[in-house]
């Protein structure tokens, strides 16, 4: 048979169409992965986009990270390894909601076991993902700055752990809260039971559900005065959190109705910690009993290794399901030149090297968990030989049958298909 450009690249014009090339795949034992690919207009959402990052800046002091910067407006710019949105307005939202539901109606009724893929800059306003990252951020330091004052600096994520007793004193000294405060803090089901916080434990004061308009002030290292944290959150804000959660809700029920895996896309830096904050929510609900929800890592980042065995250690402490792609990312020459010209630390590994060997413990620590538990799945998306290869070896090492299907391979064709073992095997 002769295949054409259009044929390597185009599965099909739309659901109908694409069925008969998925069938046949499927038959060898490949699946896939549907991902909306609309390209939304550049020219308009520049100025547009811009004009709402200048918004966000205002009078108050930000994380240089997470701070609007007109050159990056259109957080687009310069990115071709993937699709990109632009936030228009919530009806637009909305309606990219629905292109997904779709999608995963597609997914399901082409292959067994289908996934379909979704981004969250598609359903929620960037702008709040990007402050609610700086808000996470601000909280996950102050829990380092606590561990310092501890004498815990430079341990492990998971090592780290605050004298919940030294932690309320110092709250208290603080004006933070009260002794009698911060005992209501860690009464929770699974905090106070033992007499240290961890950083999960600290995370899980902070439920989108419920706790977002609670105010909270935190000291600024620099100026040591008091700031809060979540004041500046209005009800809009606090509206679009809702709705960016409903979205999540609806979608993630029709996945499951549907037997299709949910993948959450990994997209900028700023925007990761919320992203990823919302997907673990969303997966602690969906994930009870098989993974529905991935998140997606980015291994170029320097912080990977600590937010894939954070999660994986919430997952068991929960018992919930971790489903999660693995990715080397897509962003890095944006992210990059922002750093640069914004004069904040480069997140990304400093060499492709030292990327992939994040990848490869990422990788085996997820690995190590679907041997020891079985309640971990990956896909492993990336089109390196060497990756591929490495996985296949470390499968055998610890005895994870190569059919097992906690384990596939993700490729990009055009459209993102997924490819499980037997035409990944090198
Ligand atoms: C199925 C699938 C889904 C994907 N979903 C996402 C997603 O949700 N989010 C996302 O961000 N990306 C996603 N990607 C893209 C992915 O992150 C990579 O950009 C792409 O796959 C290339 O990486 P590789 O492992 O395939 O190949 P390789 O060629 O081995 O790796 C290239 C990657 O290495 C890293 N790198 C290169 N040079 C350096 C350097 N000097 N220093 C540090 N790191 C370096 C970069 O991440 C670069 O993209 C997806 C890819 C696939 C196949």
């Amino acid at each position: 048979m002769k295949m054409t450009f259009y044929g390597q690249f185009v599965a099909g014009e739309d659901q109908e169409a694409i069925k008969p090339l998925l069938r046949r795949n499927q038959a060898f034992g490949v699946g896939a992965v549907l991902d909306y690919s609309v390209e939304e207009d550049l020219g308009d959402g520049r100025s547009r986009t811009s004009a709402a990052e200048k918004e966000m800046g205002g009078a108050e002091k930000r994380e240089e990270r997470f701070r609007a910067h007109q050159g990056f407006g259109d957080h687009r710019g310069g990115v071709t390894g993937a699709h990109t949105y632009f936030y228009a307005d919530e009806a637009k939202c909305d309606q990219h909601m629905e292109t997904f539901l779709h999608c995963i109606d597609a997914s399901s009724g082409s292959s067994d076991d289908g996934f379909s893929a979704i981004k969250l800059t598609a359903l929620a306003r960037p702008q709040f993902l990007v402050r609610f990252s700086e808000v996470l951020m601000k909280w996950r330091r102050f829990f380092h700055q606590m561990a310092t004052e501890q004498g815990q600096a430079g341990r492990a994520v998971l090592d780290t752990k605050l004298e919940l007793e030294k932690l309320q004193e110092a709250l208290a000294n603080l004006g933070i809260a009260s002794k009698a405060e911060s005992q209501q803090w860690f009464t929770g089901e699974k905090l106070g039971t033992s007499s240290t916080v961890d950083l999960l434990d600290w995370n899980s004061l902070f439920d989108s559900r419920t706790k977002l308009s609670k105010p909270l002030l935190i000291p600024n290292r620099k100026t040591g005065q008091l700031e809060p944290l979540l004041s500046r959150f209005s009800e809009e804000e606090e509206l679009q959190m809702k709705r960016v959660l409903q979205r999540m809700d609806v979608l993630a029920k029709r996945a499951m109705e549907k037997g299709v895996r949910l993948m959450v896309d990994a997209e900028q830096s700023y925007f990761q910690p919320a992203i990823s904050h919302l997907t673990v929510e969303t997966q602690r609900r969906f994930n009870k009993s098989r993974p529905i929800i991935y998140n997606t890592y980015q291994c170029y980042l320097k912080e990977a290794y600590d937010n894939v065995t954070g999660d994986v250690e919430l997952s068991r402490r929960e018992g919930w399901h971790f489903g999660t792609k693995l990715v080397r990312g897509a962003y890095m020459e944006q992210e990059r030149e922002r750093a640069a010209q914004m004069g904040y630390e480069d997140p990304i590994n400093p060499t492709y090297e030292k990327t992939n060997e994040m990848y490869h413990r990422c990788l085996d620590y997820v690995l190590e968990e679907i041997k020891r538990s079985r309640k971990a799945s990956v896909m492993v998306a990336s089109h390196n030989e060497d990756t591929v290869k490495f996985t296949l070896r470390r499968m055998m090492e610890l005895g994870i049958h190569p059919s097992d299907k906690k384990v596939c391979f993700g490729q990009l064709l055009g459209m993102c298909d997924q490819i499980t073992f037997p035409l990944a095997l090198p």
